[in-house]
C-alpha cells in the first residue's frame, strides 16, 4: 500500500495516519522525521538540508526530493508507506512519480481528509488559557463554567496570537491556496480520494479503509 496522506491543519490526519500505519503495518513518513533522521545520520543530504534550516531558510526541492527518494529506496518501505507532508507542491508530486517510477513502482492512492473551513476554524481558533495556572479551555469543545474566566483561579484567560481566529483563517486561506493544484494534480491522475473528515474519528477510518480494500 503506498500512499500519500492530504489534510488541512486541524482536519485529523495525524489521527488518521496512525491507525492507517497500525491496520496496514507500513512506516509513516513525514517530512520531518525524515529530514530529522537525514541530519541525524549525517548523510551528505541531511548535512546539506541542516545548512538552509540553521540560516532559516527553506530546504531547496533537490535536496528534499532527494531524501525522500533515499528513505523510499530502504528497505522497510519497499511493501507500502504512508507519506504524510510531502508532497507539497505539483513540482514535488511530480518528483515523487519519478522516484517511484525508477524504483519500479507507483503511488496507490491520495487520500484527503477533507473538512470544511468553517469547522476547522471551530476546531483550532476556540483555545484559551490561564496565564496563572496554564490550564487550557476550548470554547466549544471544554469551555469554562464562566466565558473568559479560569475555573481553577477566577484568572482571565487569553488568547495567543496562533489560536487567534484571524490567525487561524490566513493560515488556512494560505494552506488551501497551496494545496489546490496539488489536489487536481492527483485528480487528474485519477488517484485522488477525498474522505469526510467531519464525521467521528472512527467513521473516518471507515471511510479510509473502504477506499483501501481495493489495493
Ligand atoms: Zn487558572
Amino acid at each position: 500500500m503506498k500512499l500519500v496522506l492530504m489534510g488541512l491543519p486541524g482536519a485529523g490526519k495525524g489521527t488518521q495516519a496512525e491507525k492507517i500505519v497500525e491496520k496496514y503495518n507500513i512506516p509513516h513518513i513525514s517530512t520531518g522525521d525524515m529530514f530529522r533522521a537525514a541530519m541525524k545520520m549525517n548523510t551528505d543530504l541531511g548535512v546539506e538540508a541542516k545548512s538552509y534550516i540553521d540560516k532559516g531558510n527553506l530546504v531547496p526541492d533537490e535536496v528534499t526530493n532527494g531524501i525522500v527518494r533515499e528513505r523510499l529506496a530502504e528497505n522497510d518501505a519497499k511493501n507500502g508507506f504512508l507519506l504524510d507532508g510531502f508532497p507539497r507542491t505539483v513540482e514535488q508530486a511530480k518528483a515523487l512519480e519519478q522516484i517511484l517510477s525508477d524504483l519500479g513502482t507507483e503511488l496507490d492512492a491520495v487520500i484527503n481528509i477533507n473538512v470544511d473551513k468553517d469547522i476547522l476554524v471551530k476546531r483550532l481558533a476556540g483555545r484559551w488559557i490561564c496565564p496563572t495556572c496554564g490550564k487550557t479551555y476550548h470554547e466549544i469543545y471544554n469551555p469554562p463554567k464562566t466565558q473568559g474566566i479560569c475555573d481553577e483561579d477566577g484568572s482571565e484567560l487569553y488568547q495567543r496570537e496562533d489560536d487567534k481566529k484571524e490567525t487561524v483563517e490566513n493560515r488556512l486561506n494560505v494552506n488551501l491556496k497551496q494545496t489546490e493544484p496539488l489536489l487536481n494534480f492527483y485528480k487528474e491522475t485519477g488517484k485522488l480520494h477525498n474522505i469526510n473528515g467531519e464525521q467521528e474519528i472512527d467513521d473516518v477510518f471507515c471511510d479510509v479503509e473502504k477506499i483501501l480494500a481495493s489495493f
